[in-house]
């Protein structure tokens, strides 16, 4: 009798252990707070894809976010937030995981040094992280050229920086700007675009951004890179037929870490009838740097020449490119003798991102030429 009760009793006992072991769920188990944890890991690796790349897009404003009724010309550039941007292509959630941040939202022509040099410095914390993969900037195409070049000689890190833009604001019918960004974002993500310094993709084209420019007011196939050709192409897959062979991002000397400012630098334009004067007026408001964009190999007028060796001699450097939209400008003649500069092949909007890098090291007439033979 008493082995059949503690048999009994064993049983019953074995029956609740399996009872409330089967009852308690693992959450049970945990604190609150480990719960928390538990589901916020799940949360995250659940919307996020561990094998995608990780995308930082900088929105900086432009036509890709602007907004009109179906006008393609008359529209307010910058107006549309980067959340926006994100959400009207929800297919890069597949290719990426991407996230956004609003740096400005100005038409281009707006981007000033102060926020070159506030985007340059957020490019470079931002690639630093192990954790970000690639960055895409959204800009305005009218000044892209020059953010994209500011940033291919000042960002050190190898991994893909791509600006990109639209020519058609988001409204339009057929509007360009989220297949640019699609487009942009693979580009972005690619192990190829390594170590190619920074990129500017728009319509299914990468471009250096040392080689492309602007050629056309309102065309989608607005940039170009004649001269240089493109280094990419974009039809669904990526092929990427050219090397860049200036030096640009990590192997780049300029740094803009320590800067809050960038030196005065103009751009002249040279026409017939010029004067010397338009140099004058330069240094007067401060120039410490001047881009002539001479006729044919960076010409200068003989007035315009007095002007322009008035200018050195007061310690201004003065840089020849040329207004023909390309080829090389040579140094030759009396421009070396009197320092006037060769910009090479870097057009006037890009020889002044380069001369006021240049400035913030040296003043050396020599030592900025072979900046714009190497870079
Ligand atoms: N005006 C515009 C801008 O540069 C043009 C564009 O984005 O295409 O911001």
């Amino acid at each position: 009798m008493k082995t059949q009760r503690f048999l009994l009793l064993i049983l019953f006992t074995a029956l609740l252990l399996v009872f409330t072991g089967c009852s308690q769920s693992p959450e049970a188990k945990e604190s609150p707070k480990e719960k928390a944890q538990t589901q916020k890991v799940s949360s995250a690796s659940a919307s996020k894809k561990n094998d995608l790349p990780t995308i930082k897009i900088l929105a900086t404003g432009g036509t890709i976010a602007g907004k009109s009724k179906t006008s393609t010309t008359e529209y307010k550039a910058g107006v549309v937030g980067v959340e926006s941007l994100i959400e009207a292509v929800p297919e890069m959630k597949d290719i990426a995981n991407v996230s956004g941040e609003q740096v400005v939202n100005v038409g281009s022509t707006n981007i000033d040094n102060k926020t070159l040099l506030k985007l340059g410095k957020r490019v470079s914390k931002l690639l630093s992280s192990k954790d970000v993969n690639g960055i895409v900037v959204t800009h305005g195409t009218d000044t892209l050229e020059e953010t994209a070049y500011f940033l291919n000689l000042t960002v050190k890190s190898d991994k893909p920086i791509v600006v990109v833009g639209s020519m058609r604001p988001s409204t339009a019918i057929s509007a360009d700007g989220p297949s640019n960004l699609y487009n942009a974002v693979k580009v972005a993500g690619a192990h190829e675009a390594k170590g190619k310094g920074t990129l500017v993709v728009l319509n299914d084209r990468i471009a250096s951004a040392r080689y492309v420019t602007k050629t056309n007011t309102t065309a989608t196939d607005t940039f170009k890179s004649e001269e240089m050709g493109y280094i990419g192409t974009i039809a669904d897959d990526i092929y990427f037929h050219n090397e860049i062979t200036r030096k640009h991002t990590k192997d780049s000397e300029f740094s803009i870490s320590s800067l809050d400012k960038l030196p005065q630098v103009d751009i002249l334009y040279g026409y017939q009838n010029d004067g010397s004067y338009l140099f004058d007026a330069a240094v007067k408001a401060g120039a410490k740097g001047i881009v002539f964009a001479g006729s044919g190999n960076g010409s200068l007028s003989d007035a315009a020449e007095k002007g322009a060796v008035r200018a050195v001699k007061k310690g201004v450097t003065v840089v020849r490119s040329t207004r023909t939209g390309d080829g090389v400008v040579t140094s030759n003649g009396d421009y070396v003798k009197n320092d006037l500069l060769a910009s090479n092949s870097l057009n006037p909007q890009k020889a002044r991102i380069l001369l006021m890098l240049a400035l913030t090291k040296t003043d050396d007439p020599r030592k900025i030429q072979d900046y714009f033979n190497e870079y």
